[in-house]
């Protein structure tokens, strides 16, 4: 349940997003970067978009799989475990190597030569809002430091206001009026 009216919450939402944009625009990037959590802190807990970098990298990251050569199924990064070891009579002969680095499929308990097996990489395919964003950049000394600080705030202030428009329109959309709201507990006490 949304935690204000909808004109209150309409009027803090374009308070706060002046804000935010003005400090932009005066490079002012705390100021920008400290709206975006007053803009956020407009709604109610459930439709908060939370910040929190280790959960937005674990969402966000590529997850690699090899494809065992005999069984065809795939077995994930975290699953792998390979070992060197000494290649056989031929596949000296053919490649000139001593050794090679294998591992074992999870599947079937086959041996793959890591050479020549085929990696899967599943890109992260949004759902574009995840309702979670990594913490804000922090600047670090020199000049440098102020260049890449730029970049990085301008980034995810837009990233922020991106995510935090998407939930503002699911509270704009499950907002039931205060009326409505007391026409439904009234109804609840009549069954
Ligand atoms: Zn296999």
């Amino acid at each position: 349940m949304p935690s204000s009216s909808l004109p209150d919450l309409n009027t803090l939402w374009l308070k706060w997003t002046d804000v935010c944009n003005n400090c932009l625009r005066q490079s002012d990037f705390y100021g920008a970067i400290a709206a975006v959590f007053h803009l956020n802190a407009v709604f109610g807990d459930e439709n908060r978009v939370e910040i929190n970098s280790e959960k937005y990298d674990e969402l966000t990251k590529e997850n690699v799989k090899a494809r065992c050569k005999i069984c065809n199924e795939e077995t994930t990064q975290n699953e792998m475990s390979t070992q060197t070891i000494s290649t056989d009579y031929i596949t000296r002969c053919l490649t000139g190597e001593d050794k090679e680095t294998v591992w074992t499929c999870s599947n079937c308990r086959s041996t793959n030569t890591l050479k020549t097996t085929e990696f899967i990489r599943e890109k992260f395919n949004s759902p574009r809002y995840l309702g979670v964003i990594p913490e804000p950049p922090t600047r670090k000394r020199g000049i440098a430091g102020y260049k890449s600080f730029e970049f990085a705030a301008k980034n995810w202030v837009r990233h922020a206001q991106d995510e935090i428009s998407y939930s503002f329109g699911i509270e704009r959309r499950e907002y039931v009026p205060k009326v409505d709201r007391d026409d439904i507990a009234d109804n609840d006490d009549n069954n």
